[in-house]
């Protein structure tokens, strides 16, 4: 077999670092569930009773916060309503359709804390006319993501409180016991849908109290047990 010739470089593997390795966890897709916090359903809106929904975001939308380090996110372009949304981000290490919830834990590697940026005007706007989300979710530098810790040195991440602060004032506080459907029941719903894959990322959802960020904020935000992350919007 000749060597594989490409017009241009492959796309790198985007990759996030391991608390305590020198593994990086290199990243499949993206699954981001909608709406899985009550309080956060009801201040969009909605009622919090809905069974759980799903959207992607695309693997290079990562931007890394390194061990210690704040990551820098640009203000996007298009918006001028660039909402913060901290979440709990679980990653698969063993893939899989059909999991249940009880056998949900053997596929998961590790957590991390994560931001789904979101263009909140433009998300709406798509709303209301029935399109995509794509434009509001999916955009680039939108899904910034601290180190991934392994699942046996985590703690019970489905109890923690969930936690975001915007030039030190808090934003959110919660705790991921409030998720409508936790993370087993989201890994089961999801690996119906999709067929999970090894560097799989799922951010599960946002609290209570996402409102909007600018140029020069920095946020803090974490979950208890993990790492948190530091991000400031350039
Ligand atoms: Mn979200």
């Amino acid at each position: 077999m000749p060597d594989i010739v490409y017009p241009f470089a492959p796309p790198a593997v985007v990759s996030v670092p391991v608390v305590g390795r020198t593994e990086r966890f290199p990243v499949h897709r993206i699954y981001c569930v909608g709406r899985n916090y009550e309080e956060h359903a009801k201040e969009m809106g909605f009622t919090g009773r809905e069974p759980p929904f799903f959207f992607l975001k695309p693997a290079d939308a990562i931007v890394v916060a390194e061990p210690g380090q704040a990551a820098t996110i640009p203000y996007p372009s298009l918006t001028s309503n660039l909402h913060h949304e901290i979440e709990l981000v679980v990653a698969i290490g063993t893939g899989g359709k059909n999991i249940k919830a009880p056998d949900a834990a053997k596929h998961i590697y590790g957590y991390a804390v994560g931001l789904d940026m979101t263009r909140r005007d433009l998300q709406n706007d798509m709303k209301k006319q029935g399109r995509p989300w794509c434009i509001g979710k999916a955009y680039d530098h939108s899904a910034p993501i601290g180190p991934i810790t392994p699942a046996a040195q985590a703690g019970d991440v489905n109890s923690a409180p969930i936690w975001l602060q915007v030039n030190g004032t808090d934003r959110q506080r919660s705790t991921v016991a409030k998720l409508i459907w936790n993370v087993a029941e989201t890994i089961e719903h999801l690996s119906a849908a999709w067929e999970l894959q090894p560097g799989d990322l799922i951010y599960t959802g946002t609290p209570e109290g996402v409102a909007a960020v600018v140029r020069g904020d920095t946020l803090h935000g974490g979950v208890d047990g993990l790492t948190p992350i530091l991000v400031k919007v350039a």
